[in-house]
């Protein structure tokens, strides 16, 4: 069964979501935001086995701690193909208004509307949502709709 875990990460409150499979606790995160060793920690005490890390859209608050995550679990990055010339840009991730830089390596999976997206425990639908940025994306899994920044259930 798909299930959601959410983690509030930093002091900028962004939403980080871990969608994983109860049985096999194979994981997705989505958006860690900034504070990593917070994501880890609680990926870690339910013991998820993270998969694939997935960014919404490429602004600071959603990507400071992409690469540590990274790291820790040894997963390739996905975002939408525009957001990763963003991510490559501090202005443009909109870092450089608040006075410090986002280094975050380039991503391994570029993604474009409409695009399957296969796990190893479900498949999620990748529905580009251009406004907040251009390459914003909406993730549909099984039951549960991710947007940029929001969250609710279907049904
Ligand atoms: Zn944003």
């Amino acid at each position: 069964m798909i299930k959601v875990k959410k983690i509030i990460s930093g002091g900028l409150e962004e939403n980080c979501y871990a969608v994983y499979d109860s049985e096999s606790l194979r994981a997705a995160i989505i958006d860690p935001g900034e504070d990593g060793k917070k994501v880890i920690f609680e990926i870690e005490k339910d013991k998820l086995k993270p998969e694939l890390l997935i960014n919404t859209h490429a602004h600071y608050d959603h990507v400071l701690s992409d690469d540590q995550i990274r790291f820790e679990f040894k997963i390739p990055l996905a975002i939408h193909k525009y957001e990763a010339q963003m991510l490559a840009r501090d202005y443009g991730s909109g870092s450089g208004s608040i006075g410090f830089t986002v280094n975050v390596r380039e991503p391994e999976i570029l993604l474009e509307d409409n695009q399957k997206v296969e796990l190893s425990f479900t498949t999620f639908k990748v529905m580009q949502t251009p406004g907040h940025t251009k390459g914003s994306i909406c993730l549909l899994f099984d039951g549960f709709l991710f947007p940029e920044t929001l969250f609710f259930r279907e049904q």
